[in-house]
């Protein structure tokens, strides 16, 4: 019997996935980051000092935090920020501006953890098989960071991508793709976008 790796259960079931695999991944550990943040972290005095030195989080993290509806969490965080960093460089003249996110630095790091298991993966013929057979194709941005990170895996995978089917780059508002309203409200947005563009 062949034991395969957590990495590799991880990479199976992200082929089945209706849409880019490493969205699906990288998204589904970012939640659960996200989700011990708010229910366990948010108290832990350093992180949120950490937090309060690189001014906050990004946009998109920002909605995608709200998106957990735990309200006591997020203003625990926020009322941190507001106190201690917005205010006071508001009271020196200073804009305050945001340095950089620490979801988005996980979300990297994710990404990477990934992407190197991903070419241990498909060394493995039956997963390799599995992945010619169902997964989706990977949305731009991650075939990029696939490009960049390891090439040899994008030389192996790059034959097949063009008949993969893809779905809508859900990718694009950085919501968790099984977030339904958010897909929702993402195309919306996108039919306007259309619409502007006929104009
Ligand atoms: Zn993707
Ligand atoms: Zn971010």
């Amino acid at each position: 019997m062949n034991r395969k790796s957590l990495i590799n259960k991880d990479w199976e079931e992200a082929f089945y996935w209706e849409g880019c695999p490493l969205c699906y991944l990288t998204q589904k550990a970012l939640r659960n980051y996200m989700e011990n943040f708010l229910y366990e972290n948010v108290n832990d005095v350093s992180l949120r000092k950490e937090i309060r030195e690189k001014g906050g989080f990004c946009e998109n993290h920002h909605l995608q935090l709200l998106t957990f509806r735990d309200l006591l969490g997020v203003s625990i965080v926020y009322e941190d920020i507001i106190k201690n960093y917005i205010i006071p460089s508001l009271k020196k003249g200073e804009v305050p501006k945001i340095k950089s996110c620490i979801f988005c630095e996980k979300e990297e790091e994710y990404e990477k953890l990934y992407i190197q298991g991903l070419s241990e993966v498909l060394k493995n013929q039956e997963s390799l098989n599995l992945w010619k057979e169902i997964a989706y194709d990977f949305c731009n941005p991650h075939k990029e960071k696939i490009k960049i990170l390891s090439p040899e895996t994008y030389r192996k995978i790059e034959p097949y991508l063009s008949e993969k089917r893809r779905k809508y780059p859900e990718y694009f508002y950085k919501s968790f793709p099984w977030d339904k309203d958010y897909s929702e409200i993402f195309l919306k947005k996108l039919r306007i976008l259309e619409s502007k563009k006929g104009k």
